[in-house]
């Protein structure tokens, strides 16, 4: 069994009741570091030992750098920092290089520093528990999805993406999956927009939910601001008898 709670699930914010990508799984692991993260208590952050991330967009890493700050003074362990090669690098360059942001991997030493990076390649890694294979994404910059695997069940996330074929392949054979956790930025009105920044839309998204074993649950993240309504109407719509979520953040879901 698979605890997944979702700190953020929203594709931007607005009010108190959206926020961007975080997910938990447990309390050691976290999958993005958006403003979902601001939900969590101090007492909640200073347990977050691993930061699985999919892509270095702001929404996805806006408050990793801020919980560094908030926790590193109080753990005696680095917190791990998990992504692709590519997505480190843009992190060291643009994030954490001590303009925007102190660079938290030399700092108070580079031998006891309060974080480090780990890069995921293809293989996948071992995480707290969890098994983290990268799974194909199609978001014009460096970008990946997750299959996260214990025991008998496994959970795929999209991350941010268009329509990737590559990636419905690479998880259509998964004996093991019992959930996706998939983008679903914009309405069928709106297609040019989601094609034009790479995202996924609803027209697409409903394709592809269909062709899926119907016992695989269907986690609806990333509706724009605004758009929520009117995605979740066509999704509904287009996805009858399947288990679809529509999650608002904090909402805690078991799978396996
Ligand atoms: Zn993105
Ligand atoms: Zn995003």
């Amino acid at each position: 069994m698979i605890e997944l709670t979702l700190h953020g699930c929203n594709g931007g914010i607005g009010g108190t009741r959206r926020h961007t990508t975080c997910y938990g799984i447990g309390e050691q692991l976290i999958i993005d570091a958006g403003t979902g993260l601001t939900t969590l208590s101090l007492d909640q952050l200073k347990k977050i030992d691993h930061v699985v991330l999919t892509h270095a967009h702001l929404d996805h890493v806006a408050c990793l750098p801020l919980m560094l700050d908030s926790v590193a003074g109080t753990r005696a362990t680095p917190v791990t920092v998990w992504a692709s090669s590519e997505v480190i690098a843009l992190l060291r360059t643009h994030l954490l290089n001590d303009h925007i942001w102190p660079d938290f991997t030399k700092i108070p030493s580079e031998d006891q520093p309060f974080m480090r990076f780990a890069a995921i390649d293809v293989q996948g890694a071992d995480i707290a528990g969890y098994f983290f294979k990268p799974l194909p994404a199609s978001h014009g910059i460096p970008a990946c999805g997750y299959l996260v695997s214990r025991q008998h069940d496994a959970i795929a996330f999209s991350g941010d993406s268009d329509d990737c074929a590559a990636f419905w392949e690479a998880i259509a054979t998964e004996p093991q999956l019992k959930a996706v956790v998939v983008e679903c930025s914009y309405p069928a009105p709106m297609t040019d927009m989601a094609d034009l920044s790479m995202h996924m839309h609803s027209t697409a998204l409903i394709k592809r939910i269909n062709a899926m074993p119907a016992h695989v649950a269907s986690v609806i993240v990333h509706r724009k601001p605004g758009l929520e309504q009117q995605i979740a109407e066509e999704l509904n719509a287009g996805l009858s008898g399947r288990d679809l979520r529509l999650p608002e953040p904090g909402q805690r879901y078991q799978f396996g």
